[in-house]
């Protein structure tokens, strides 16, 4: 049974030139966090590559164009229903949520399901908010995670604190998790087995929060929710719907920190992402 759905999604927003500014503003800012103003001002063209800087800029422009009336701000609620209005989520909803997720955290216990439970220090179960509009799913924990029980703390999570500043948003509002809890020996990809023991707390997880969007970080993740062995350079630009909530496929950070000048291409997707948030 296929769960995720493909569907080509262009939204298409008008903006005054007053909020448009203000988004050209705010993205230079966030462009610089974390690090890309410097890739894009440093892209010469590539073989191939007819557009180089320009065609970048006018790409940017085109994606600015698309974002919505009201730029990015630092100050979204903590938590909102889908889709995103005035009223936060009700408290009693984001208790049900947290307790949701306590329960999945209750079952998955002091898992010895499979066999990356002997070389953990600490299962990463995840973390961040309940009632997220917006989870990102990573590939299964690196060794900083494992010494630290948390998802995302290393270098790589650094970088993804960053793109996740860069749309406007804080660590704190969003949830964070991975396809496997424990740290595959010598960051390996996990086995197919690994992934089909582990990911149907992942699943529980994502059907307990139900965010507005879903973002999926390198093929592992992406691959594992879309069912399918496509490579990511083809599941990104696409918006997918896995259980009738839109999923937006990236770069994992990790492979961009090796990568720099693919961030212009993450870029991109953290704008659809944003744009989905909007919408
Ligand atoms: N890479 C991942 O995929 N997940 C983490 O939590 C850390 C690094």
């Amino acid at each position: 049974m296929n769960e995720a759905k493909v569907m080509t999604v262009e939204e298409k927003h008008s903006t005054d030139p007053d909020d448009l500014a203000e988004s050209l503003r705010s993205t230079l800012v966030h462009l610089r966090l974390w690090g890309l103003r410097d890739v894009l001002l440093s892209n010469s063209p590539r073989p191939g590559d007819t557009a180089g800087y320009d065609g970048e800029r006018l790409e940017s422009a085109k994606q600015f164009e698309a974002m919505p009336k009201k730029p990015p701000t630092h100050d979204l609620p903590l938590s909102r229903g889908s889709p995103p209005g005035p009223e936060p989520v009700p408290s009693d909803t984001r208790q049900h949520k947290a307790t949701l997720l306590e329960d999945i955290r209750r079952d998955l216990g002091d898992c010895r399901r499979c066999p990356l439970h002997g070389g953990r220090t600490h299962l990463v179960f995840g973390e961040g908010n309940p009632a997220a509009r917006l989870v990102f799913v990573g590939e299964g924990p690196g060794a900083d995670e494992d010494r630290l029980g948390r998802p995302f703390v290393g270098q790589a999570g650094q970088l993804l604190n960053k793109m996740i500043r860069a749309i406007g948003l804080r660590r704190e509002e969003v949830y964070i998790c991975n396809v496997v809890k424990c740290r595959p020996p010598g960051n390996r990809v996990p086995e197919p087995e690994e992934i089909r023991t582990c990911s149907p707390f992942l699943i529980r997880q994502l059907e307990a929060i139900r965010p507005q969007v879903i973002c999926t970080l390198g093929a592992c993740a992406s691959q594992t929710l879309l069912r399918t062995t496509a490579a990511i350079s083809d599941l990104r630009r696409k918006t997918h719907v896995w259980r009738g909530i839109p999923l937006i496929a990236t770069y994992h950070p990790a492979y961009l920190l090796r990568n720099s000048a693919k961030k212009a291409e993450a870029w991109k997707d953290l704008l659809e992402v944003l744009a989905l948030l909007h919408s």
